[in-house]
């Protein structure tokens, strides 16, 4: 084995992974070549510096994180996602760590962007429907919940095509993006939306959509404004299951449609017309 080691200097330049030799203070003591590439200093720079030097502030590195990296940071303050393995040892009498730093920012990238593709609907821009389902699933007090459908769909694709009923979906989700955060909306599947109000009362939503419905017909004109029924209902997840409040605001959705359509409507709107409610 002997023999070998006058190349291990030669395999740490080779290898791809910065590789950092710390003294117990965590000062730095030898790198490799990677390292010096990856924090973009030069030996005599890097050897006068400890770890903590090379990475973000501890309460950048503290922040809740879905996909698990430590934030370096380069000598010109730049920052790049990284995984760090650490490994002490022992060396005559002397204890010393040595860190493997491995520059993740390609994968990072990837698992930002499939997990946008996951969680948001691509022509509209909306959260999707497990997405919006996942965030009401999670919730710990009432909100009110609501269902909404695009009226005569069919027919603005059929008189003017799919392509502009796409785009209408579109102007639609932006309508709906720009409620948030008072609003928050998921395209539940088709011209179907799912709503939330995180605050406010029943009757403050609902005034709160009648201004929506206002500003639809508005929008696109040329295709006649964009109408819509939606039916609205308070779901406090320690009465009911996400299902229920669901089911509850799609009757309600009916009942929007069978009375006429580009209306909202409430359990109280039900009772008021002595309709029977599910
Ligand atoms: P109602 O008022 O009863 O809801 O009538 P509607 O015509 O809106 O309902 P219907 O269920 O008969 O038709 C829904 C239409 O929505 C049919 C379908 O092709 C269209 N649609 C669903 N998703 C998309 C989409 O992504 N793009 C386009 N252009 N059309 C879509
Ligand atoms: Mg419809
Ligand atoms: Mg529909």
């Amino acid at each position: 084995m002997r023999r070998f080691s006058d190349i291990m200097p030669k395999i740490m330049g080779m290898c791809p992974y910065g590789v950092l030799l710390l003294d117990e203070n965590d000062f730095i003591l030898e790198c490799n070549h990677a390292a010096l590439e990856m924090f973009e200093y030069t030996k005599d720079a890097i050897l006068k510096l400890r770890l903590q030097d090379l990475l973000l502030s501890p309460a950048a590195n503290e922040q809740e994180q879905e996909y698990p990296k430590i934030f370096c940071k380069r000598k010109d303050a730049s920052s790049f996602p990284a995984h760090i393995t650490t490994q002490g040892f022992s060396h005559q009498q002397k204890t010393y760590k040595v860190c493997f730093v491995r520059d993740i920012s390609e994968e990072v990238s990837i698992w930002e962007q499939l997990t946008y593709m996951a969680r948001y609907d691509t022509l509209t821009g909306l959260p999707n429907r497990s997405f919006i389902l996942k965030k009401l699933q999670n919730l710990k007090k009432p909100v009110i919940v609501g269902m909404l459908d695009l009226d005569n769909f069919k027919m603005i694709n059929d008189t003017y095509g799919h392509p502009v009923g796409d785009s209408i979906l579109f102007t639609f989700g932006q309508l709906l993006l720009n409620m948030a955060p008072q609003l928050q909306a998921g395209r539940f599947g088709g011209e179907e939306f799912l709503i939330m109000f995180s605050e406010g009362s029943l009757s403050a939503a609902r005034e709160k959509m009648q201004q929506v419905l206002f500003q639809a017909k508005k929008t696109c004109q040329e295709y006649g404004g964009i109408s819509f029924s939606c039916g609205l209902c308070v779901y406090d997840p320690a009465m009911i299951g996400v299902d229920t409040a669901i089911s509850k605001a799609d009757a309600l959705l009916y009942y929007a449609k069978q009375s006429g359509r580009g209306r909202i409507i409430t359990p109280e709107d039900v009772a008021k017309r002595d309709l029977i409610y599910p």
